[in-house]
């Protein structure tokens, strides 16, 4: 062995996961299953290859799908489409760590997947359904709607399948209703976790959160959280089980066996002939009773407002929503997914899914897109019975780590769910309206007579655009209920914007609430806006609470800034659910519900602060002045005037090419793409941070870089210590806006920040882009001390 190749060596294991794996011309001799990327030429070449198996994701600009090859012959048969066969090493790995994370302890009697302890087994999530009901007996019950496979073969087996339904029971009125089905295929984890959660917050805020109140109240939710429970059972013993356990197809012990419920639904329903496939339909449509089920169900709940066939319109008034949520891709889908034909109610239903696709920033796109493939949920419930349907794929891994969960994939996927139910009376139609953005009712908490001010902004233009633009209109008006339901229309009060004109996509608006007729008590208050193509946008909604002075007493104070001394004005305070605003003057008077509670108080360019454990009695009034503690700037760099503090490798310099502000950006590849096996990077001058306690970094990016394999460091290097990675980013094409909170080590002096890009052997991109670096601390530098810091050039 030459020195060199042992070098060479060195070099691929030091970067391990970043190597690109070589085109394999035969099926590995290592263990199967191979996780692998299927690199094609042309979109049939997609299509033939996901009739043979279930593509996990498809990456549109590098062409190549993510598939599972568990034998030679499949290897062949993949081959032979003509397709470039690699290993996707970072798959690979991972599939092989989650394995050994799930079998090397016993997931037996467990309510969570073991190695995945953010995810109920099938067991856990019928406890926690139970406990739902058991806690909201006025609000959610069980509907046993049927039999999983296992369960029909031999009682002692298999699961009900559980419809857990939410709605106030106690008004009874013809209610919108929304379907959501999760975990039709065994392997996909975050599904049914997200759709419990959704439930679980739903129930817990419904007494405090006005939007999730007139929800339950006048609209049904339908949860299938584990709709297929035998192959549930199957995937959390860490094998990557997709279909149902039928022992019928296939071999009665295979784990190929069982078919793909989700190509088993009744519309445009296609055979197929391989038993042992991931995406065997089963013999015929509805053949699996998990599915048969499930359409029973869905008759009962909707009206059948569609002919069956292909070109049929909806009407635009048709209310209730269906919602199949899958893993993985980061996608919103909407039919069809049976043909390439636009579906007729396409320009609605890519409105919906645009718009839903605006909370969790997925892609957009009709499943045909994709792969076309029948015998799908959405184009059933969608084609069948004209419900407006859309499929989301969560995340980035059927496994997916529940940090990742539990940080991005939950709260951007409870916005999209809220969105969901805030246009479920007319989802054809309400999704081209303007949504309300950041709606404040402040004080929500005020005497007889005494006034308030409601506040937000109307936006026509709450789209992604990421996949084909969305025509969008200015706003036209914006109309406020007190508790008259805004769908019945009466009694409506005009809202101006606050500019003057309606003549923009988002109008901001501010007003006082005549409360001169509301009796004490809690009230809500809904908006709802229109744009000038007369679309109406969803409902949202604030509680506003009328009391009596004997019930409540005050907190009351000043505001002021704790170096400088100066008074805060609009900073926010909240105690108890009471929110009110520090005035110019910096003086804040709070109607506090009796309790003892934490007082949050918040302002622009100021660190939160929480003053714990305040006891408000009856018609006292509690004296707190607050002090906040100030962010200063240490570095603003905007881009725009040269070097200044950075330090580069070649080919890093200041481009034009791109920027977020105004024209200068930095770039590892001005006009050109990175090149192979690179890693350059510009790293600051040291910053001085003595006495800073907390420290905040934001910057714009723009990142295209080879998906999973090439990648944009962001580091951060304390006294000349070692480099620690605090964010990494691959494959984004756009800008993105980034504010990190670093912790600072004990008695830290001075920190270095660092921008590296490294890639591996093969395919490249256009490369990273950084703009408007600031850094921002607390404490001492803040105090005056401004000698060694560097001030780049300002852009506030
Ligand atoms: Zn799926």
């Amino acid at each position: 062995m030459s020195h060199k190749f042992i070098l060479l060596l060195m070099v691929f294991s030091v970067q391990g996961l970043a190597i690109q794996t070589p085109v394999l011309t035969q099926a590995p001799d290592t263990k199967a299953p191979w996780i692998v990327r299927a690199y094609y030429k042309h979109k049939d070449q997609v299509q033939n290859l996901s009739s043979l198996a279930d593509l996990w994701t498809i990456n549109q600009q590098q062409h190549y799908a993510v598939l599972l090859i568990d034998n030679a012959q499949t290897f062949d048969k993949v081959k032979s489409l003509g397709l470039s066969i690699r290993i996707d090493n970072k798959l690979q790995q991972q599939y092989f760590r989650d394995l050994q994370k799930i079998t090397s302890s016993n997931n037996k009697g467990s309510n969570v997947i073991s190695g995945f302890s953010c995810y109920s087994t099938v067991e856990g999530s019928f406890i926690r359904m139970q406990d739902m009901v058991l806690s909201h007996p006025d609000l959610a019950e069980i509907v046993d709607i049927g039999d999983s496979w296992e369960k029909t073969i031999n009682n002692l087996n298999g699961y009900d399948l559980k419809v857990l339904k939410i709605t106030n029971q106690q008004i009874v009125e013809d209610k919108p209703k929304v379907f959501i089905t999760s975990a039709i295929h065994a392997r996909e984890y975050t599904t049914a976790e997200l759709t419990t959660r959704f439930a679980e917050m739903l129930l817990a805020q419904y007494t405090v959160n006005a939007d999730v109140k007139w929800m339950l109240d006048h609209q049904e939710l339908h949860l299938l959280i584990q709709t297929n429970p035998d192959g549930r059972k199957k995937a959390e013993t860490g094998i990557l089980w997709r279909k149902n356990t039928n022992q019928a197809y296939c071999a009665p012990t295979s784990n190929n066996r069982g078919a793909d419920l989700n190509r088993n639904y009744s519309y445009f329903w296609e055979a197929g002939n391989n038993q042992c496939s991931e995406v065997y339909p089963g013999p015929m449509a509805q053949s699996e009773p998990e599915i048969g089920a499930v359409i029973t169900y869905l008759k009962q709940i909707y009206v059948d407002n569609r002919g069956d066939s292909l070109v049929e319109v909806v009407a635009d008034d048709v209310p209730g929503v269906f919602l199949d949520i899958h893993s993985f891709s980061q996608l919103i889908l909407w039919p069809w997914g049976l043909t390439s034909n636009p579906a007729p109610n396409v320009g609605q239903l890519a409105a919906f899914g645009r718009r839903v696709a605006f909370y969790n920033s997925y892609t957009p796109e009709p499943v045909s897109d994709l792969t076309i493939a029948k015998g799908g949920s959405i184009d059933t419930s969608y084609g069948e019975l004209g419900v407006a349907s859309l499929a989301f794929e969560l995340g980035t891994a059927f496994f997916q780590d529940c940090a990742t969960f539990e940080s991005t994939i939950l709260p951007t996927n409870l916005q999209a769910l809220m969105y969901v139910n805030r246009v479920a009376r007319k989802p054809y139609e309400l999704p081209l309206g303007p949504d309300i953005e950041n709606l404040q009712i402040v004080p929500n908490f005020i005497l007889a007579n005494q006034a308030t001010t409601v506040t937000g902004i109307a936006n026509d233009d709450r789209y992604n655009h990421s996949h084909g633009a969305q025509s969008f209109a200015s706003v036209q008006n914006i109309d406020l209920f007190i508790d008259d339901l805004p769908w019945l229309g009466l009694n409506a009060t005009s809202v101006n914007a606050a500019d003057g004109t309606f003549d923009s996509s988002a109008e901001t608006f501010t007003t006082n609430v005549d409360t001169t007729s509301l009796s004490v008590g809690q009230h809500t208050l809904y908006v709802v806006a229109t744009d000038t193509d007369n679309k109406k946008g969803g409902v949202y909604a604030q509680f506003l609470h009328v009391v009596e002075g004997n019930t409540v007493g005050t907190i009351s104070g000043r505001v002021t800034d704790a170096i400088t001394g100066q008074v805060i004005d609009q900073s926010m305070l909240t105690f108890n659910n009471s929110s009110n605003r520090s005035d110019a003057s910096g003086q804040y008077s709070l109607l506090a519900p009796v309790a003892t509670d934490d007082l949050h108080v918040s302002a622009n360019g100021y660190v939160n602060k929480i003053v714990p454990n305040l006891t408000v009695t009856q018609q006292q009034d509690l004296n707190q002045n607050i002090q906040l503690e100030p962010f200063c700037s240490i570095v603003e760099d905007d881009v725009e005037n040269g070097n200044g503090m950075w330090t580069s490798t070649s080919n890093w310099a200041i481009s034009t090419e791109k920027s977020s502000s105004p024209t200068h950006a930095w770039s590892d590849s001005p006009n050109a793409n990175y090149g192979n096996n690179t890693n350059t990077s510009i790293t600051s001058n040291d910053i001085s941070i003595v006495g800073a306690d907390s420290l905040q970094i934001s910057f714009n990016h723009w990142c295209e870089t080879e998906s999973g394999f090439d990648f944009g460091h962001v580091e951060i290097n304390f006294d000349n210590s070692l480099w620690q990675e605090i964010l990494s980013c691959s494959g984004a094409s756009s800008w993105k806006h980034e504010a990190l909170t670093v912790a600072i080590p004990n008695n830290a002096k001075q920190l270095k920040l660092r921008f590296r890009l490294s890639s591996d052997g093969s395919l490249t991109d256009d490369g990273w882009y950084v703009d408007d670096v600031l850094l921002k601390v607390t404490g001492q530098p803040c105090r005056g001390v401004f000698d060694d810091m560097i001030f780049t050039n300002g852009f506030d």
